[in-house]
């Protein structure tokens, strides 16, 4: 269990920065509530991340506020950059903590609307949409949840460098790994389930190993060539089990279905289904990456990219939680045996 796994939520609607990324994000924030933010927490989040700071907001809060793209920055921050904006009333220069955190509360208010801002100004903003990485879009729904305003202060944590660091490199700095840490797809995974209401197509799978159910998000919201699919095949009562076997597989059409030598896809699936039929119960979530390449598209998955938001999502639908609330389990990379609970 991560150590600092609990109580992610409060911390972050108080308006203090809580870390957010997953072992393999390219980017990872110190995040909070812009509805709360005020000058000193502002200067402390930017210290501790020591890169940009942006006011990140919904696409469509941004559009409200007549916040049009700038440039879309995913080389560095993977943001959407968009105008930097002053409050049109209530501040002095504009540069000050407390005049930028008086301007993101402006912004954040959803009573605000594009003639209380003034650009250019003092505070970056960006909008969180379509192609968000996975850390600020998880950080946006922080925001979401903790019942203030869908917008956050994102602090991109980069070394001396200027360059953003991974979350191993960012914990190893003792002053961030003392802060709340939230995994970004257990995050995302919460709001998908949250959002579909945890309802998943369920049928009966007999097979040769043995009886499975085969289940499906029933409302997978990005399931395509682009962002993927995911199916769990699901044998006993894994929902009962202390510690239940999960192994999330990545999808290899020419290992799996035709039993390819070039790999060892359908070895590592046919000795998984056979530890889960011995073990009596157990889940294999069967993914298959997004991909545009096509070249990529009947090969192995692994390696590629696996968005573990549907993953956890489709968990949750099987009555397996992996971790509290907003908790920093760290997930597995696919082709792993995982288990949560611990
Ligand atoms: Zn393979």
């Amino acid at each position: 269990v991560n150590r600092r796994a609990t109580a992610v939520l409060d911390p972050f609607t108080a308006g203090s920065p809580v870390l957010v990324g997953d072992p393999d994000d390219p980017v990872v924030f110190l995040a909070t509530a812009a509805a709360r933010v005020d000058g000193p927490a502002l200067e402390r989040l930017q210290e501790l991340a020591g890169g940009m700071t942006v006011l990140a907001l919904g696409d469509g809060r941004a559009a409200e506020l007549g916040l049009a793209p700038l440039r879309v920055d995913r080389g560095q921050l993977g943001l959407a950059l968009t105008a930097p904006v002053d409050a049109a009333r209530g501040i002095r220069g504009g540069w000050s903590p407390r005049d930028r955190a008086h301007t993101i509360r402006v912004a954040a208010d959803p009573q605000s609307r594009a003639a209380d801002l003034t650009l250019p100004g003092h505070v970056h903003t960006a909008r969180i949409g379509e192609g968000a990485t996975v850390a600020a879009a998880a950080a946006l729904e922080l925001a979401r949840r903790s019942g203030t305003a869908p917008a956050v202060v994102l602090g991109a944590i980069t070394g001396r460098d200027g360059r953003p660091v991974t979350l191993a490199q960012a914990d190893a700095r003792p002053e961030l790994r003392r802060l709340p840490h939230a995994s970004s797809a257990q995050v995302r995974g919460e709001a998908l389930s949250r959002r579909s209401g945890g309802r998943v197509f369920e049928c009966a799978l007999p097979t040769h190993a043995g009886d499975f159910r085969a289940l499906a998000l029933e409302d997978p919201a990005t399931a395509d060539e682009v962002h993927g699919s995911v199916v769990a095949l699901v044998h006993g009562d894994p929902a009962g089990r202390a510690r239940p076997l999960v192994h999330v597989h990545a999808a290899c059409l020419l290992g799996d279905a035709f039993g390819s030598l070039l790999c060892d896809c359908r070895a590592e699936l046919g000795a998984v289904t056979e530890a889960i039929i011995a073990a009596g119960a157990g889940v294999i979530v069967y993914v298959k990456p997004g991909t545009t390449d096509p070249k990529r598209r009947y090969h192995c998955g692994r390696g590629a990219d696996v968005d573990l938001a549907p993953v956890l999502a489709l968990l949750h639908g099987c009555g397996i939680d992996p971790g509290a609330p907003g908790g920093a389990a760290p997930p597995a990379p696919a082709g792993r045996w995982f288990t949560h609970r611990s």
